[in-house]
């Protein structure tokens, strides 16, 4: 198993109850745990020398479709709005298959690796040609990632007066079969699992009132979380009006969908009393910053949440609608929104870092990681603090204002996934290249 010391952090933002920040510390990493921090500590048999660096936990990357980034910066999707954007979209979609879904996951995975993201959830929601929740899980394993995949679904096909056409739609009894099927073969509940499932319909617009309810009685019965996209934009409070009668807030939590077992993507749209909601029921935000900038859908009002008491964490969104996958990068756009909405002071550098850890952490339901603290899974991430991004910061850990937007260094259960900015447990150029040749077959 690991044995790893980090030696001589320059500082280290722990995330830790008290926000403790550490300087010229030492990290002693054994079997995936952290296991001492101090100063002068023994040399373990590997040293990793963090002279130069910040550390901080692993990001965590709350919110994604990996699928997407085989149809990143489509033309006729690039300045569409939300329901245009997937019309553009889906049939591409419908021609994916297995192969598309390991090779665009394994892109997608490398490409937050390298921004310092640990764990992710993904919400996989169409099962074209054979495609299965495997495939992805398949890519996770390959690259080292601690992996929250959700079986996500669809119902509501164009002949069904919904939005997809009817060839990426599912029937609901074999929606929740598969839901089933995946719990039992790959979830995890212990502490330190590298990968749990959760259960996630598309969104209240592409699946039945059934299925949603459905689903949360199902996650609940086997102790998985639920997900879904809710109050994305004023499109979406205008239909959940017409059709349901009242807004998402309201759906959501007469099907079962509020609880610390739930979490939403984006909620841009919430109301104050959808806020009191999610406060009082500890439902967590998926916030989406670059997604929510790239679409037009609006800036979610993270500081009204988080100054009730709502969990939020960050997430990129599909790579379809970001277009990046730069979990650092959406991190200062967090701080940077609530700026444009709220002033200078709405959100510091070292908050949006808490919520892109330590946040991020507490909405997946994940006690054992994004803290640096004995005990804690050691999921870490290393921040050259020495090169051109830092160079003139008299606070490198505000590196949300000035630093690095890559890792130097990264650990996911104290293993070394990125060393020296390089990604070691794949073949990242034949990745990249397995992945432009299927986005090429896809655009001709
Ligand atoms: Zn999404």
């Amino acid at each position: 198993m690991s044995d790893f010391l980090i030696r001589n952090a320059r500082t280290v933002l722990t995330m830790d109850d008290d926000s403790r920040e550490l300087t010229d510390v030492d990290i002693h990493v054994r079997d995936g745990v952290i296991a001492e921090i101090g100063r002068d500590l023994p040399a373990g048999p590997e040293v990793i020398e963090a002279s130069g660096c910040v550390v901080t936990p692993g990001l965590v990357n709350t919110h994604h479709h990996l699928y997407q980034s085989l149809t990143r910066a489509v033309p006729g999707g690039q300045d569409a709005l939300l329901f245009g954007w997937l019309q553009t979209l889906y049939p591409i979609w419908a021609r994916f298959g297995p192969e598309e879904i390991y090779t665009s996951t394994l892109t997608g995975l490398a490409e937050l690796a390298l921004s310092g993201c640990t764990l992710t959830s993904d919400h996989l929601y169409l099962y074209p040609n054979g495609a299965r929740l495997d495939d992805s899980i398949a890519a996770a394993r390959d690259i080292g990632l601690r992996f929250h995949p959700t079986r996500g679904a669809m119902s509501i096909g164009e002949s069904d007066g919904g939005l997809p056409p009817d060839s990426l739609v599912e029937k609901e009894a074999a929606i929740l079969e598969d839901c089933i099927r995946v719990i039992d073969a790959f979830h995890d509940p212990s502490d330190g699992a590298m990968l749990r499932v959760g259960v996630a319909p598309c969104s209240p617009f592409s699946v039945s009132r059934e299925l949603m309810r459905d689903a949360a009685r199902l996650a609940r019965d086997k102790g998985v979380m639920l997900h879904t996209h809710l109050a994305e934009n004023d499109e979406d409070i205008a239909y959940s009006l017409e059709k349901f009668g009242c807004r998402p807030g309201q759906y959501a939590e007469d099907l079962g969908w509020t609880g610390d077992d739930v979490w939403h993507a984006h909620c841009v749209k919430l109301d104050t009393q959808e806020i009191d909601l999610f406060a009082r029921t500890r439902t967590g935000v998926a916030h989406c910053p670059c997604s929510n900038c790239r679409l037009g859908s609006g800036i979610a009002p993270v500081r009204a949440m988080r100054d009730a008491g709502v969990r939020v964490g960050l997430g990129v969104d599909g790579s379809a609608s970001n277009d990046t996958g730069n979990l650092v990068a959406e991190a200062r756009q967090a701080m940077l929104l609530q700026r444009v909405s709220r002033g200078a002071d709405a959100m510091s550098a070292r908050e949006a870092l808490w919520i892109a850890t330590r946040g991020g952490a507490q909405v997946l339901g994940r006690d054992d990681c994004g803290q640096v603290a004995v005990g804690k899974r050691a999921d870490l991430a290393l921040w050259d603090v020495t090169g051109i991004d830092s160079a003139g910061s008299w606070d490198p850990a505000a590196m949300l204002l000035a630093g690095p937007m890559k890792v130097r260094h990264l650990l996911v259960e104290g293993r070394q996934i990125v060393r020296d900015g390089a990604i070691l447990s794949i073949d990242l150029p034949k990745t990249v290249s397995a992945q432009n040749r299927l986005a090429h077959r896809l655009a001709n």
